[in-house]
């Protein structure tokens, strides 16, 4: 054997044995479908967009978590694949189960996008806390522990061998679903039950991309914020995609208005990545967003029934009254006032109030020193 023979040998081995790995990286990162059909929808436990037809709207139920009988939660996912390649983007509704807006939005989203002249891919999740949807509430109820309350926003990005099924569940979407799939994220939510929100948005304004995300949406207000351990958006960021969490007023209802800026700034991010055609609508600019670093968090001192004095996205002077407590006989037990210029973010519904229950957030701008 000649040593020409040998280099063009060791060539076509080396060549063989790189398309074999590159083969089984393929088949390892393919869609499974589990073969369960569940509402006449396929069953998926790993989702890989490559696998998919273009030009289409593809409907799965992703396999989350077991519950203790064995059955699994199953999360609706929809991957609105273009016909061309492009950005891919995620639509990520109900992290907390009362927050019913968020989930209107993604489906009048995707209900808006035709996959033939769509550039990239939306895939759009529903109702990832299975349970708490269920139940209309913030939290995931697990019988663990003689029955919990956990937080699905605070255990980001998950772990499939976690100690606890909500952190599971996260675990097997993020690295079955999220973390391969995409580019780039929103993550719907509004406020929980017994509060209000103004049309809001939480994003890590330091960074270019987030903050040219950010201004896309005709919003009340944004909160330039580094983010919290354990939330979905801190986690994408942190893993190197862009994400924003977009709050939408009131939980359990559909907020029509805030819902409609919802889809449209989105649309416009759709736009501005190119995926859809189309001029950019309204943004902050025309909106007049009112722009804040901070809240200044106002919980009551004591036990007793709530007056507001002010609602949200209300402006807000220092020294000015926000809000009165009074005690089972009506007398005035506490009186509570704003020490920043500002405007009301969340604000609490419920008319009774127990210490330290938080009545409102004024978001204001913290001076740089
Ligand atoms: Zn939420």
């Amino acid at each position: 054997m000649s040593t020409s023979e040998s280099t063009a040998d060791s060539v076509k081995e080396s060549a063989i044995a790189h398309y074999a790995i590159a083969l089984s990286t393929a088949l390892k990162s393919a869609t499974v479908y589990t073969g369960d059909v569940i509402q006449g929808i396929p069953v998926i436990s790993e989702l890989n967009i490559h696998d998919l037809e273009p030009g289409k709207c593809h409907r799965f139920f992703f396999q989350g978590v077991q519950m203790g009988t064995g059955q699994h939660w199953y999360v609706p996912l929809v991957v609105a694949k273009g016909l061309q390649e492009g950005k891919r983007i995620a639509l990520i509704s109900g992290v907390h189960g009362d927050e019913v807006s968020s989930i209107d939005a993604v489906q009048r989203i995707m209900a808006s996008l035709d996959p033939l002249h769509l550039q990239g891919t939306a895939i759009a999740l529903y109702g990832v806390s299975r349970p708490a949807v269920e139940l209309i509430q913030a939290k995931w109820l697990s019988a663990q522990a003689g029955g919990c309350a956990i937080d699905l926003n605070r255990v980001w990005p998950g772990d499939e061998a976690g100690k606890d099924a909500p952190t599971r569940h996260a675990g097997l979407l993020w690295n079955r679903v999220l973390k391969p799939n995409i580019d780039v994220a929103i993550d719907y939510h509004t406020v929980s039950t017994g509060s209000d929100f103004s049309m809001f948005i939480y994003a890590d304004l330091q960074k270019p991309e987030i903050r040219q995300m950010a201004e896309l949406f005709p919003v009340e207000q944004i909160k330039d914020d580094a983010g919290e351990s354990g939330t979905l958006e801190t986690a994408l960021v942190a893993a190197g995609i862009p994400a924003l969490t977009v709050e939408i007023g009131s939980p359990r209802i559909f907020d029509k208005r805030k819902i409609a800026l919802t889809v449209e700034g989105t649309l416009n991010v759709l736009k501005h990545y190119h995926m859809i055609e189309g001029a950019i609508a309204h943004t902050t600019q025309e909106a007049g967003t009112f722009w804040g670093n901070e809240f200044e968090l106002i919980r009551s001192t004591t036990g007793g029934y709530l007056e507001l004095l002010v609602d949200v996205a209300e402006k807000i002077s220092p020294g000015q009254k926000v809000a009165i407590q009074r005690n089972a006989f009506g007398d005035i037990v506490a009186e509570y006032t704003a020490t920043v210029h500002g405007e009301v973010a969340t604000i609490a519904r419920d008319a009774l109030s127990e210490p330290g229950t938080r009545i409102m957030q004024i978001l204001y701008t913290r001076p740089t020193a």
